[in-house]
């Protein structure tokens, strides 16, 4: 089946295409730029753009795939979690699409899609797998059987979550900001990932005993901060590259742990990384090694889908329509705290 996918839960309106598992087209616009200079994303103004991109970025997917809206056989959409406001834009741009066209509509979980996204690189999931999602909004440990059926969590963030780290860290580094990237850049250049050791959160045994699969980046992010600024007050130099390469290694080490322990626990093989943070090249190169260190395969997609894109939300669609799920009603709402075990809005 042909199936359109459509995103817009933050600052990215995309678009994709895909014909079972083969992917025709993935637009995108983004408003990133327009929030950069508030250090972060702006509801509003967010909404507003999606609502500008829209039809053009549909337009432009349907060239790019050589279709025809009327060829498309289901819509996909969306419906949460996400920014209340420019989740409407989506939803709202699916449902007269599914309209006019009189085809079935999707809505469904961001979260889970960043996890099915995958399937348009490397095929069907894995028959059992831990997903490792770490992204601006959410950092978990999921035992997935079968993605179209949900998720069960086995742990996630008591605080903030990965991507946010990369953020706030790298706003202290004076980096632009999405951070994840810079930093990621900052500590390829040369960056000594031993030049400090940055605390490891929740992996002391007292804690791995209430939090075997949760994380914690806020000491980590404060212990930087501290770190960074008792520099300054001496006088000295912030070696941004050094400080961006330890703090990577803090978060990656914890993250590859927690999710290799999490297979472990479950028996799975197959370890799926998704989301924002699973472009991390750091986080990618150590997942691998220490992932076939302990026998398990990591399946994790190429960078540009990993962040948020329209190709993921189609790929979900897709995944749904092939297992025969019902589609979501027509009047489906928008769902800003969509629970990560809810894959399909009903
Ligand atoms: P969510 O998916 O939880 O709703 P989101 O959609 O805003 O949040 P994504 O687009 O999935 O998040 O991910 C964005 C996050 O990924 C940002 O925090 C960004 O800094 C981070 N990120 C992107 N590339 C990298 C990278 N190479 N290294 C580390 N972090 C990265
Ligand atoms: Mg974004
Ligand atoms: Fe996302």
């Amino acid at each position: 089946p042909l199936i359109l996918g459509i995103e817009t839960s933050c600052d990215e309106t995309g678009v994709g295409i895909v014909r079972g598992q083969t992917l025709l087209a993935d637009a995108i616009a983004s408003s990133v730029e327009e929030h950069a200079r508030f250090g972060g994303v702006v509801p509003e103004v967010a909404s507003r753009a999606h609502l500008e991109a829209m039809v053009p970025t549909i337009r432009r997917a349907c060239e790019t795939a050589g279709v025809k809206p009327t060829d498309v056989d289901a819509v996909a959409v969306t419906s949460g979690p996400g920014l209340a406001g420019a989740l409407l834009v989506g939803v709202a741009a699916a449902k007269g699409l599914a309209l006019s066209l009189d085809k079935p509509i999707y809505g469904v979980n961001h979260l889970a899609a960043h996890v099915a996204v995958d399937t348009l690189e490397h095929g069907d999931l894995p028959k059992g797998c831990v997903a490792m999602l770490v992204s601006g909004g959410h950092s978990s440990l999921l035992a997935v059987e079968d993605i179209t059926d949900g998720v069960v969590p086995m742990g996630s963030t008591i605080d903030d979550a990965a991507g946010e780290a990369f953020d706030k860290v790298a706003r202290v580094l004076g980096l632009p900001f999405p951070g994840g990237p810079w930093i990621d850049k900052a500590a390829r250049d040369g960056g000594d990932r031993l030049y400090v050791t940055f605390p490891r959160g929740l992996t002391s045994q007292r804690d791995l005993e209430r939090h075997r699969f949760d994380f914690s980046f806020s000491g980590l992010k404060t212990a930087v901060a501290r770190w960074v600024e008792a520099r300054r007050r001496d006088g000295e130099d912030v070696p941004v590259n050094h400080v961006a390469a330890a703090f990577q290694e803090a978060v990656c080490d914890v993250l590859t742990r927690k999710a290799i322990d999490a297979c472990k626990d479950r028996g799975f093989e197959h370890l799926l990384i998704g989301g924002g943070v699973a472009a991390n090249s750091r986080l990618r190169a150590m997942a691998e090694e220490r992932a076939s260190a302990a026998g398990i395969a990591v399946r994790v997609p190429r960078p540009g889908l990993c962040t948020d894109n329209g190709a993921m939300v189609a790929a979900l669609g897709s995944e749904l329509v092939r297992s025969g799920k019902a589609p979501s009603p027509l009047d489906l709402p928008a769902d800003s705290s969509m629970p990560i075990t809810e894959v399909l809005n009903k």
